[in-house]
């Protein structure tokens, strides 16, 4: 497009819509179904493709690491629907539009008595529920698989349809529908909810998703490895504990270096150089912060008795490999009550560097178990800045992230199977790249569900010298990762592009771009988007 015929095109979306134009382009505001469907038909009419975004939070996949579109693009953002259509206070269900983020759904579910809670990212307060899900992120919880967890979509097609995932709706009688009787995720038919993820065939108006309900009784439960080398050991037993009911959480076990960047930023100083830190710098940080080579953590939940019971077969099956922590969040946030009040009515307490360090912990433990809790906190952001020397003790905001600060942020995160030999030669592949390239390699593992996990390797960066490097690096991961079949479970966008330029053409690829003809002919939605025409 023209900038003539930007701006023209500009100007008719401004009387139909909130509208900017910025240096990424033209940007459409809707603030309901009814007004994106009008901007969708400006765009139809002027065969103008667009992308789509809910929040546009998606760091280190596509926000952040690169501007999405150009100045002559256009941007449909669905941040102003943000209505949350419906609530089940029985079943723990909502229906909620793109724009309602992880902070507003988690303040309305407190209003509301606090029964049921929503799944969380560590990606903060900001970002949205739906947006996520549409890219197949992944949380906390024992929902924390969430695209698994969506019961039906409502999907507005590039024609301007309306279509509701339910097949109920092809049934039901406006005047006697028994809104509260319907069991979407049984209604009969095709299931359509994955036409939503991942895909750029159809823009998401709503959703409908699953809330975790409240235990009587919650205990955080942490695990520090006693030896390194039994890391591959260790997934393999907690992938049986999980397969036999245990541990329904999306378990987390971070290396030391993804813990203490939660804590402190990167001990240069001066900005950071080539070189990563050396095993010696890495053990010295350890015992400053009293952090094990890796450490794993979840919320368990239940009963008294329930959670005594499933502690017990915890610790029969990792005791020789892992030491365990339990705390309850009373506990925890009653331990750091009392401190903050000793360091106010003494301030010069905070000069003794392990009272330092202790309320640091327990400040950032209680953010932690926050998130865990379904209280999302933009505290946790803090790491993104590690290599950013200069944002000091600070967590970026996510406009300084949104802005393309000076922090760089790249996840390679590929899928791996819950195997000792997988896991080994993930960690084996990986180490010596980023050794190569200059960075320290920061990983938490993930156990999205009792047979896959995802390995999210942090790629962090001083964007101001660093971006060049940092991209060469992801690449080098994705390259040598598909030579020993590691797949990312999610991309940024440059690497998409790379990835479908080597992509074989297979019956799957041909099945892709005629389900994108059949439902977007004239290819508006987001084009090229997840490898799809
Ligand atoms: C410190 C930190 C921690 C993070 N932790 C996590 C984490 O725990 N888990 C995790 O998954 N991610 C995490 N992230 C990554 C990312 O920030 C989040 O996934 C974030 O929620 C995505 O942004 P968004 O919700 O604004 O999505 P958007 O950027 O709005 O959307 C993402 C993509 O989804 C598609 N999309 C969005 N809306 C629609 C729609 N309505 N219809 C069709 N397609 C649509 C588009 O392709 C879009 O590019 C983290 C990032 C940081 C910096």
């Amino acid at each position: 497009m023209t900038a003539l015929a930007t701006r023209s095109l500009a100007t008719r979306l401004s009387d139909i819509v909130e509208t900017s134009v910025a240096t990424s382009g033209v940007v459409a505001f809707p603030k309901s179904t009814v007004e994106l469907q009008a901007t969708l038909g400006v765009l139809r009419e002027a065969n103008q493709s667009f992308l789509v975004t809910a929040t546009a939070h998606n760091w280190g996949y596509t926000a952040g690491t690169e501007r999405v579109g150009d100045s002559n693009s256009v941007t449909i953002s669905l941040q102003n629907m943000c209505r949350i259509r419906t609530y089940d206070a029985d079943l723990g269900t909502v229906t909620i539009e793109p724009g309602v983020t992880q902070g507003a759904l988690a303040q309305f579910l407190a209003e509301k008595g606090d029964r049921f809670f929503v799944d969380t990212t560590s990606a903060g307060e900001s970002v949205s529920i739906v947006g996520n899900i549409c890219d197949r992120g992944f949380g906390n919880s024992a929902l924390g698989n969430r695209a698994t967890h969506v019961l039906s979509v409502e999907l507005l097609l590039a024609d301007g349809s309306l279509v509701q995932s339910d097949s109920t709706s092809l049934f039901t009688n406006q005047t006697h529908t028994h809104a509260e009787n319907v069991a979407t995720p049984f209604a009969p038919g095709p299931g359509l909810v994955g036409l939503a993820i991942q895909s750029n065939l159809a823009i998401v108006t709503a959703m409908q998703i699953t809330l975790n309900r409240r235990a009587e009784y919650e205990c955080a439960l942490g695990f520090e490895l006693t030896d390194t080398k039994r890391l591959p050991e260790f997934i393999e037993a907690i992938r049986d504990l999980k397969q036999l009911g245990h541990l329904p959480g999306c378990l987390h076990v971070a290396n030391d270096l993804r813990i203490i960047s939660n804590l402190t930023r990167l001990p240069r100083t001066t900005p950071p150089d080539l070189r990563p830190l050396t095993s010696l710098e890495r053990s010295q940080l350890r015992s400053e912060h009293g952090t094990a080579s890796w450490t794993g953590f979840t919320l368990l939940g239940g009963t008294r008795d329930s959670v005594k019971a499933e502690l017990a077969a915890i610790r029969q099956r990792v005791g020789a490999l892992a030491r365990t922590r339990t705390l309850t969040p009373n506990k925890i946030y009653s331990l750091r009550r009392t401190l903050e009040r000793i360091c106010t009515r003494w301030p010069r307490i905070l000069n003794i560097k392990p009272i330092a360090r202790l309320r640091n912990k327990l400040e950032r433990g209680k953010i932690l178990l926050d998130t865990l809790r379904g209280k999302p906190s933009n505290e946790l952001l803090y790491n993104t800045g590690w290599r950013c020397l200069d944002l000091e003790n600070r967590a970026p905001t996510p406009q300084e992230l949104d802005a393309g600060s000076n922090v760089g942020i790249l996840w390679y995160a590929p899928a791996v199977a819950l195997k000792r030999d997988a896991v080994r030669r993930v960690m084996e592949v990986a180490e010596p790249i980023f050794e190569r390239h200059g960075f320290d390699m920061l990983t938490m593992f993930t156990f999205v569900t009792d047979r896959h996990g995802v390995v999210v390797f942090n790629i962090l960066f001083d964007a101001r010298h660093e971006k060049a490097r940092a991209r060469a690096c992801y690449q080098e991961l994705l390259a040598r990762g598909r030579v020993e079949g590691f797949f990312p479970y999610r991309l940024p966008a440059f690497a998409w592009e790379e990835m479908a330029g080597q992509a074989k053409p297979t019956a799957l690829s041909s099945l892709h771009a005629r389900l994108k003809k059949a439902l977007d002919p004239s290819g508006l939605i987001a084009p090229g988007r997840y490898g799809i025409g």
